[in-house]
């Protein structure tokens, strides 16, 4: 049986009870497991920057987070770097799953999977540590 990996972080912690049952809280918005290597992390939807540059809020809270692991999280901005469709790809489904505010339904996961399938050419011998 998985080990349910400890979340410090508040907002987080909130977003696990909000976005998981009990029993799911294994697998990221990027569809990749939350491991003691992949633990979860916050990733801004709207960059933190570009909140500040508009003088609103950029902590990190629930409306503008995604639920990704630390390495998932790291894949992200290196597609960030050389593939800013896919990127953008990425953040308009945790925008979705944000707005829904529930467990990803079946066609959300879909969508995740194919941006995935996507998003393996940016893997590399770190990131590869990753249970896919
Ligand atoms: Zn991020």
């Amino acid at each position: 049986m998985r080990r349910t990996v400890k979340v410090n972080n508040e907002v987080l912690k909130r977003m696990r009870m909000i976005y998981y049952p009990k029993g799911y809280e294994y697998i990221d918005w990027m569809g990749f497991w939350i491991t003691e290597e992949n633990k979860p992390s916050y990733h801004h939807i709207e960059k933190a920057e570009d909140l500040r540059k508009d003088n609103k809020n950029d902590e990190a809270t629930i409306e503008n987070g995604a639920y990704l692991g630390k390495k998932s999280h790291e894949l992200l901005h290196r597609i960030e770097v050389y593939d800013k469709d896919l990127y953008d790809s990425w953040n308009y489904i945790f925008k979705v799953i944000n707005k829904m505010r529930c467990y990803p339904i079946d066609s959300v996961w879909n969508v995740i999977y194919d941006l995935k399938i996507q998003s393996m050419k940016y893997l590399d011998k770190y990131i590869n540590q990753l249970k896919l």
